[in-house]
């Protein structure tokens, strides 16, 4: 992988809704619109088959806090401009099946790399 001097992380959810923890809750946005939800997707597909994405597994399957399905096993790391991004797999499950919020720095970042 190349070198980093930053993360970030990308849909990394607290475990309940009421967990003390410094991390957020998966939330739906009913002003995001389908194009910019499906570019995203799409672009999220880029990186998650690009040759540069590595990917890890965890000890165990992670749990969609909002349909408690099982969902996913790993992550996905990225390096771009220096930052290192990394999101479970799970993660397009929330935007593409309970239309979540994207984020849009993240998105940012993947309209830039893959134009
Ligand atoms: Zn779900």
């Amino acid at each position: 992988m190349d070198d980093f001097t930053s993360e970030y992380s990308i849909g990394y959810w607290k475990q309940f809704k009421d967990e003390d923890v410094d991390l957020p809750w998966p939330t739906i946005n009913p002003e995001l619109t389908d194009e910019i939800r499906m570019d995203y997707l799409r672009l999220l597909d880029l990186a998650e088959k690009d040759k540069a994405t590595a990917h890890e597994n965890y000890r165990g399957w992670s749990m969609c806090r909002l349909c408690r399905k099982a969902n996913g096993i790993g992550e996905f790391e990225m390096v771009i401009d220096g930052v290192l991004y990394t999101w479970p797999d799970g993660y397009r499950h929330y935007i593409e099946d309970h239309k979540c919020d994207i984020d849009y720095k993240f998105y940012e970042v993947l309209k830039k790399k893959f134009s």
